[in-house]
């Protein structure tokens, strides 16, 4: 990885958990092109660790084998919650689309991007 730390996408738990080769690889793309630094609040959670921050059974953030999802869900994958003013979001969904990534989630200083397989692209708040 050239952007980021294996410690800024591990598994907050400890277990070792990291998000899909494919999702890291995304990230580091879209980070390429965005030109700033990006802040990572939350990317790989395992079970137990999605439970404690109260995650969805369906979360990104899962492993694909984990995700209480059709199957068709669970191909692709890689949730990153990246903090961000939202004045920012116009412009770095629009990259991010650029880069496969197709569910955006808006919060009140971070947004929420993944790369799961879905048949349109999905966006909601918090
Ligand atoms: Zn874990």
């Amino acid at each position: 990885m050239k952007y980021f730390k294996e410690k800024e996408l591990i598994c907050k738990c400890g277990c070792g958990l990291m998000p899909p080769p494919e999702a890291i690889d995304a990230l580091e793309f879209l980070r390429e092109a965005w030109g700033k630094p990006l802040i990572i609040n939350s990317a790989a959670r395992c079970l137990d660790d999605n439970k404690r921050v109260n995650g969805k059974p369906s979360s990104p953030h899962l492993p694909a084998k984990d995700r209480k999802e059709p199957m068709y869900r669970k191909l692709g994958g890689g949730g990153f919650d990246i903090k961000m003013d939202p004045k920012d979001f116009p412009a770095f969904e629009k990259l991010a689309l650029k880069y496969g990534f197709r569910g955006f989630g808006y919060g009140s200083n971070f947004i929420h991007i993944d790369n799961m397989i879905r048949p349109i692209i999905t966006r909601w708040t918090y």
